[in-house]
Order: structure tokens, then sequence, then C-alpha cells
């Protein structure tokens, strides 16, 4: 027997309703005439904002919602981070900690800011963070450091790519040169060419310093292309910033492999006693539940496996900073725990965690002062950043595994998100 899923059937059912009323779907059909679109300016000022105000017809509530006077007064710092203002968007902030963490890079006791709308995430977060301070704190290192461009060059044949490849492969210092010519914190640490018949990628790697680094790969990169195309006697047809190669903003095996951003281990041995007492469970239930989870992502075809790093990073690129999207590839990694001599040894490791401590949103009022509190400000901190965000997503991946384990992760969201 063929087994229609109910969502088929009911969106089917709904579609026919429309019909039967009207005999077609017009609310579907081209609308061409009368539609209106907003013109881009990057040009922010109050008198741009009014008159998008204006425009929306926005009553005096919702612009003073939109546009207050704390946003107001610091107009200018918003003017590099985006088009069309017509105000900021507050989130409450929550901060966990102080976390523990005895990192290669990061050293300290860090209060942690999480921006969310998600009750019941910063008291998780919370407990984890308290279990691994029990335990002495959590252990992290940036393993690998590098974001990804992989531009894509179009020639007629295999041959022309293959010998396009060859003249790369011998101009790799003017390339560099090229590249980083563009900036001065940004350094091309390798260059692997990929050809799929006529089409040749060449996957551009850069150290960034203490800033995230899309755009200063994006320039960087272009450069190189730009070299490429005018000095290689042989001339692509075509070429492309981008050849979708890098997993910018998607997860992607790739990045699972080889890293994007940065790449960061973080770990803590749990003794029982802290299991118990914190977490309010036992080391074998933990492992128990860990079996069945690894087993889920590997039947879901999960890439890595682990359990919610995307809510811990969310809340930090946005409290932070950085750029959200980027959640997209960084929530990939494995979360590990395994039964050792003085407890459950818990790790993560995240390879494409995408932060920076200069550059992007980081100078942004609100955003700043919350890398202020983690004394993560500025120059020479973005690999602590990583580290802190990994040791995070840690201490979520413990305090969602005890609350499977132990049975109380329905009744603590509705403890905490409906019954306050
Ligand atoms: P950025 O703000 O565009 O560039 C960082 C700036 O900081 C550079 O001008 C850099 O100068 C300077 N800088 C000063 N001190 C530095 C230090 N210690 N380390 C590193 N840089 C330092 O930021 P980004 O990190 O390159 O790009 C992040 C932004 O890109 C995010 O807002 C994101 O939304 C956006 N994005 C762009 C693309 C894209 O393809 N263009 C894609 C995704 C996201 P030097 O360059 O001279 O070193």
């Amino acid at each position: 027997m063929m087994i229609v899923p109910f969502h088929v059937s009911e969106m089917l059912r709904r579609i026919r309703q429309k019909i039967r009323q009207s005999g077609e779907l017009p609310r579907m059909a081209p609308r061409p005439e009368g539609s209106r679109s907003f013109r881009v300016s990057p040009r922010v000022t109050a008198e741009t904002v009014a008159r998008l105000h204006r425009d929306l017809a926005l009553d005096a509530k919702a612009r003073e919602t939109l546009f207050g006077a704390a946003t107001a007064e610091n107009l200018p710092r918003y003017a590099a981070n985006i088009e069309n203002m017509i105000g900021t968007v507050s989130l409450p902030v929550g901060v966990i900690g102080p976390l523990r963490v005895n990192g290669v890079n990061a050293q300290g006791d860090y209060p942690v800011p999480m921006a969310t709308s998600e009750a019941a995430l910063v008291a998780s977060y919370g407990r984890g963070a308290r279990a691994a301070n029990r335990a002495g704190g959590i252990s992290t290192a940036v393993l690998y450091e590098g974001v990804l461009r992989s531009p894509a060059f179009v020639f007629a044949t295999l041959l022309e790519a293959g010998q396009f490849v060859d003249w790369i492969v011998s101009n790799i210092a003017a390339l560099k040169a090229a590249a980083e010519a563009t900036t001065r914190h940004g350094k091309l640490v390798s260059l692997e060419p990929v050809i799929d018949n006529n089409i040749a990628f060449l996957l551009c790697r850069y150290s960034t310093g203490d800033a995230a680094g899309q755009n200063m790969v994006t320039i960087a990169t272009d450069a190189l292309c730009r070299h490429a195309a005018a000095h290689c006697p042989i001339r692509p047809g075509r070429w492309y910033i981008e050849g979708n190669f890098s997993g910018d903003k998607k997860a992607s095996g790739l990045s699972m492999i080889t890293g994007r951003g940065r790449k960061v281990s973080a770990s803590v041995v749990l003794p029982e006693a802290v299991v118990t007492s914190v977490l309010g469970t036992t080391v074998d239930d933990m492992l128990a539940y860990g079996r069945v989870a690894n087993l889920g992502a590997l039947l879901s075809g999960q890439l890595g496996a682990q359990a919610h790093y995307a809510n811990g990073l969310a809340a930090i690129y946005i409290a932070t900073g950085q750029d959200a999207a980027c959640v997209a590839e960084s929530a990939v990694g494995f979360t590990r725990m395994e039964q050792r001599e003085s407890g459950l040894f818990c790790s993560v490791t995240m390879p494409s965690i995408l932060v920076g401590t200069v550059g992007g949103g980081t100078g942004l009022p609100a955003q700043s002062a919350c890398l202020a509190l983690m004394g993560l400000t500025g120059e020479g901190n973005g690999a602590a950043l990583a580290e802190v965000t990994a040791a995070t997503c840690l201490c979520g991946e413990i305090s969602i595994v005890a609350a499977m384990a132990s049975g109380t992760f329905t009744g603590a969201h509705e403890k905490l998100a409906r019954l306050r």
C-alpha cells in the first residue's frame, strides 16, 4: 500500500478548497501592476531614516520603538553596516558564567553574553557552565585557521583549464603578493586548484588576523583573480569571485573536514559528583543517551554529530556583532562523551567558527559592549573569542544531554517558557 504523507494530502485539500471557492488560484498569479520597491541607499542619516518612516507610514509608537534616543545618538556607528536603515531591533541579552576557560588563546573567567528570545536557553547553557566550572574549567585550542574563498574560472576545454592551473601553480608568489597587497592582516596560506573538466576552482585560504574575514578574503581574492586573468596567457571565458565551493554561509563537507574560519576543540572531564549535583543525572545515563543521539545523527545524515550548537552560536554571534548567517556553516562538528577514570569526558570539535573581534558588526554600540564585558575587544582577541565560543557550545551540549538523560527537557522548557 502506498502511504501519502498527511502533510501532502492536507495541503492538497486546502488548495482544492480555495479553487472550489473561486474556480482558480488567483492569489498565486503574477500581479505586475502597482508594485513598488524601495530604492536601496547606503546613506544612513536621521533624514534618510525619517524619510523611510514616512514612506512606511509608521505611527509614532513604531518610530519611537525602532528608532529610540540611543539609536539616534549612535547613528554614525551603524552607517557602515546597513542600507535603508529604519532603526534597530532589541533582543534580550542574558549572561552565563563567568565561564572558566583554560585555553591556548583564552585564559580566564569569561561572562558570556547571549542574545536570544528563547526562554530556557540561557538557563541551560548557564547550568552547563556551572558544571564545567565545578570541574575546573574548559580546555580549548584553536586547531586551524583559514577563511576560504573559491573563485571559478571557465574555459572552453579541459585542456585550457589544465594549462591555466599549471600557470597558477608556477606563479603562486605573484598571486599571493597581489592578494596580500589589499590587506594588512590577511595572509594567503594556501591555494588549491580543483578542476572539473573545463572549470577550474581555486580554493584560496587566508588567515585573517582578528577579523572574521569574509570581506577581507573577498577583496584579496578579487585582486588575485584579476592578476591571474590579466597575466595568464590562457584567458578564461569568464571568471566568478565565488564558485560556491567555499562553504560560505552553508554547511558543507569540505568545511567539516578542512575547516573554514577557526577550528576549535573544547573539552572537560566532569566528575560523577558534579554530574549528579549540578546536572541531576549520572555519567551512565548521559552516556546511554549519547549513544542514542549519535545513532540519530547518523541515521538522519547529519553533518557531524551534535545536539544544538546553533543555539549557542546564534546567541553569541548576535550579542557580539558577528554575521548571524554564518551559524549556517558554523553549526557543524562533533560532540563526544566518553567514560574516563576521573569522570565523563565531554568535548566539542567545531571546524568552522567564524568570529572576529574587529570588523563586521563588532563596533556597533551594544555589540562592542558585549565584547568588552568579556574583555575581548579589538586587536589580539580573535582566537580567544573563538575558543570561548566553542567552550560555550560545549556547556550547551552538556546541559542538553543531561536534560534528555534525566527526562527533564520538556519540563524545563514548560516551566521557563510557558509557566512564567
Ligand atoms: P571588515 O570590517 O570588512 O574588515 C576588517 C577590517 O579590520 C579590515 O579593514 C582590516 O584591515 C581591519 N583590521 C584592523 N585591525 C585588524 C586585526 N587585528 N585583524 C584583522 N583585521 C584588522 O570585516 P571582515 O571580517 O573582513 O568581514 C566581516 C563582514 O563580512 C561581516 O560583516 C559579514 O557580514 C560580511 N560578509 C561579507 C562577505 C563577502 O563576501 N564580502 C560574505 C559574508 C559575510 P586590513 O584588511 O588592512 O588588515
